[in-house]
């Protein structure tokens, strides 16, 4: 790991690959953002790409593609059964986690319905060290209580901390001591924390989980969808790992669990997904799934082609100048903020930069969404597009009552190798000048409120038309500039 210095004494993130496909991209008049974001009912989610500059929306399905990968799509193998295409990916599966039974999913939350439906038995606790959206849904429709057991550092927005996603294991202990092994369907460890801003745990933290796992019977499931950035952040943060490669490291998480399964949307620079398995028994109790649910057993949904890719990602995955270009950006622009006095999480995580909308909306009440009144404004004020991560991404309890998030953060992903660093500091200079206006920001309101996962699709307003006097500030302050 070779770290280039500068004669500056500066320093900032070098990118280790170079650019040669392009996407044009568009940056609209404000006036024009605004409609767009109107016509969006004020949800990131439901712009159109084409009125957006930088999508900074998701890292899933959408970070670059090596040479290696587009080449070997071309190799792929079509067939409904026995594809030499599933062969290439189940062997890359095994070199690399060592487990010996894979089964393929269309990506992740498909491999979360298949697990859910299969291994958890009623009324009974999954803790975790943090929830995601799709898991917990997931979890609680097949009956099925998610317990967040983070660690207590974990929930502190502005830290030192390295390793914030680490599982509380005296409270697993407790909890067992409590309840009783039986009453625990399976642990699952989050890699690279995704709601919590991307935050890694450490492989002491894992193998300790993994210890009370293993004393008790009870399954250990890792989700590895964030896992290149985890795996970054156990090289350059944990002492143990220094000397460790990036494959030794994998192996190393892989033998503290017993299933394995990721989103490739994320892990391997492809689209698909799947879990890993290292006991037969487990693997003979899910399968059956996969012909239901997702496509017979050697593709699961995905197409050969981006199998294929999947296969080369995961390979890319283990060469750490392959996964660091996302973490070094996203601490350039997460210190570029801080420098301005923008509150972000910290430190840096994997996946974006994460700005804490409670604190940069003080006056806005989180019943009014902090969160995502602040995603709206930044696409207003920058065409980029974040995404709300707090309480709009919660679900009502059956009573109708509305519990608020841990945190009120807007997401801006950084999708792995695609942006360069002159966009990052387009966005920090408009998240800037947000952020001196931030006393024009007002809260939003629910027009159209879905029941189940409603960030996805509904509508809001704002409560008053802050929109409009925001977009006449900046014409103030910008002229006719874009
Ligand atoms: C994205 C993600 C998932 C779900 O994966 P999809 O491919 O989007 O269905 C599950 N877990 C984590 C941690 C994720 O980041």
């Amino acid at each position: 790991m070779a770290q280039v210095k500068f004669f500056s004494g500066q320093q900032f993130p070098l990118e280790m690959h170079k650019v040669r496909i392009i996407q044009k991209l568009n940056l609209l008049p404000i006036e024009e953002r605004l409609e767009a974001i109107q016509g969006a009912g004020y949800n990131t989610f439901l712009l159109q790409n084409q009125d957006v500059f930088l999508d900074m929306l998701t890292d899933s399905g959408v970070n670059a593609m090596s040479q290696e990968q587009q080449a070997a799509m071309f190799r792929a193998d079509d067939a409904y059964a026995g594809s030499a295409t599933y062969t290439r990916l189940h062997n890359k599966l095994v070199e690399i986690f060592g487990m010996e039974y894979f089964l393929p999913a269309h990506q992740g939350r498909a491999a979360e319905n298949i697990l859910s439906r299969s291994l958890i038995r009623p009324d009974t606790f999954i803790p975790m060290n943090y929830h995601f959206t799709t898991t917990k849904q997931h979890i609680v429709v097949n009956g099925g209580t998610v317990l967040e057991l983070i660690a207590p550092e974990g929930l502190e927005v502005e830290s030192e901390h390295p390793f914030k996603g680490n599982f509380d294991v005296p409270a697993l202990r407790q909890l067992i001591a409590d309840e009783g092994a039986e009453k625990i369907s399976f642990v699952r460890m989050e890699a690279g924390t995704n709601l919590i801003g991307g935050q890694p745990f450490s492989l002491d933290n894992l193998e300790e989980v993994s210890a009370v796992c293993r004393e008790h019977g009870i399954p250990l499931v890792l989700d590895a969808s964030l896992l290149a950035d985890n795996l970054y952040f156990m090289k350059v943060r944990e002492e143990r790992c220094r000397d460790m490669s990036i494959a030794e490291i994998t192996r190393a998480m892989a033998d503290a669990s017993d299933i394995v399964y990721f989103s490739a949307r994320k892990l391997g620079f492809g689209r698909g997904g799947g879990i890993c398995i290292r006991e037969e028994s487990l693997y003979k109790q899910m399968r059956g799934l996969v012909p239901m649910f997702e496509g017979f057993l050697t593709y699961g949904g995905m197409s050969v082609r981006e199998m294929e890719a999947i296969t080369v990602g995961l390979d890319e995955t283990l060469d750490f100048d392959m996964i660091n270009q996302g973490p070094q950006f996203i601490e350039y622009m997460v210190r570029e903020l801080a420098k301005r006095g923008v509150p972000v999480i910290t430190p840096p995580g994997g996946l974006g930069a994460h700005v804490n909308a409670m604190k940069f909306l003080e006056h806005v009440p989180q019943q009014q969404y902090p969160a995502g009144a602040l995603a709206s404004a930044i696409f207003l004020a920058s065409g980029v597009r974040g995404m709300e991560r707090g309480t709009m991404s919660e679900q009502r309890d059956p009573d109708g009552v509305e519990p608020l998030a841990d945190m009120e953060l807007v997401r801006l992903a950084l999708p792995r190798r695609v942006f360069t660093l002159s966009q990052v500091n387009y966005a920090v200079d408009r998240i800037d000048w947000l952020y001196q206006r931030r006393d024009l920001i007002g809260g939003m309101r629910w027009v159209e409120e879905p029941e189940i996962l409603r960030f996805f699709y509904g509508r809001l307003e704002p409560v008053t038309d802050w929109p409009t006097r925001l977009m006449e500030e900046f014409r103030k302050d910008f002229g006719d500039s874009l």
